[in-house]
């Protein structure tokens, strides 16, 4: 949306942001400074089952509380600051659907919030609101473009140029799981077939690893599941790994050639400075990222290959907060510089 911005500052004169990180399984508020700091935080569980109503019920409990810190006054505060599980509708303001919050639909998160606080509430998918957080406080300080990937169960990805989060036309820009790398790979939950995400998620690595196994490879995983194949996920395919078990390391190898691919189109269009890796995968760190640069090597143009750095994320569990509240300020400046 907005691709052609001066360098990013924060400017110091501005209030704290209350700044909102809602995903499937927390719910994560905090107070955080305009240099980006977490002051005070409130964690709480989503219990997303229990449906929209509840979970921003238990939303405004953790934001009362956090405001009860400023003795109750919510002029002390500049902003509130959603970043939410997407898909989102950002210019409206609505959740549309979601995998991890089950029953949300179309639901006017950022209106809601408006009408019992008072403040400017701005919306951000939390995958977009960590790349925000990563390039201005991580593992991206000091670069102005920058590509980031959360893979986990899923990929979700946030893409910063010139200092600034690019969120497209309708604000959904940065789905990079759903990239395809694969035109004839297996079904991904959003419907096409060999995203990115299916075929390099922490779900990924678990599905190659039992498709396998249900053939007959042998692999010690068998034993650390009892048997049970179910149990297998990305956390015990990385423990097999590092204990030498062959089979956990090729799954992780396929993994990280598709990633590679990914990350080598990647490269080729946005000439990123950095790209940086997020999430439970990240923990594999140079299993998962040395085959990945060097397909990345192989497959793009040789200068913005040459060039890029793939790094593992720094924030840890508040960068979701972090880089929301820093949009937050960002489109407080940009409102502020056109009245
Ligand atoms: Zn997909």
């Amino acid at each position: 949306m907005h691709p052609n911005h001066e360098p990013s500052i924060i400017n110091r004169s501005h209030r704290p942001v209350l700044a909102v990180d809602i995903g499937g399984t927390k719910i994560l508020t905090a107070i955080v400074s305009p240099a980006g700091q977490v002051m005070a935080h409130c964690y709480e569980l989503t219990r997303a089952s229990e449906g929209p109503r509840a979970v921003i019920e238990r939303l405004f409990a953790c934001l009362d509380l956090l405001i009860s810190r400023k003795n109750g006054n919510t002029s002390q505060f500049e902003a509130i600051a959603l970043g939410t599980a997407g898909p989102l509708e950002q210019k409206r303001g609505l959740v549309t659907s979601s995998p991890h919050l089950p029953g949300w639909r179309n639901v006017p998160l950022r209106d809601i919030v408006y009408k019992r606080y008072h403040l400017d509430t701005y919306m951000i998918n939390d995958a977009q609101a960590a790349a925000l957080g990563e390039q201005q406080l991580g593992a991206g300080k000091g670069t102005q473009n920058l590509i980031f990937l959360t893979i986990s169960t899923g990929i979700g990805g946030g893409i910063v140029i010139n200092g600034r989060l690019f969120t497209g036309h309708d604000g959904s820009a940065g789905e990079i799981g759903h990239m395809t790398v694969d035109i004839n790979g297996p079904q991904c939950n959003c419907g096409n077939h060999g995203c990115l995400e299916v075929m390099a998620s922490g779900t990924a690595v678990a599905r190659d690893a039992c498709a396998r196994l249900t053939r007959g490879d042998k692999s010690q995983l068998i034993e650390m599941v009892h048997g049970d194949l179910s149990k297998i996920t990305a956390k015990e395919i990385q423990q097999a790994a590092e204990e030498g078990d062959t089979l956990s390391r090729e799954v992780i190898d396929r993994a990280a050639f598709y990633l590679g691919v990914g990350l080598a189109s990647l490269v080729d269009i946005f000439n990123p400075e950095v790209i940086v890796i997020g999430g439970g995968m990240s923990r594999l760190g140079g299993r998962l990222l040395v085959p990945a640069r060097k397909v990345v090597r192989q497959r793009a143009f040789r200068l913005p290959a040459r060039t890029v750095r793939i790094l593992r994320a720094r924030l840890g569990i508040f960068s979701g907060v972090q880089g929301a509240a820093i949009f937050a300020l960002h489109q407080q400046e940009r409102g502020e510089g056109e009245t």
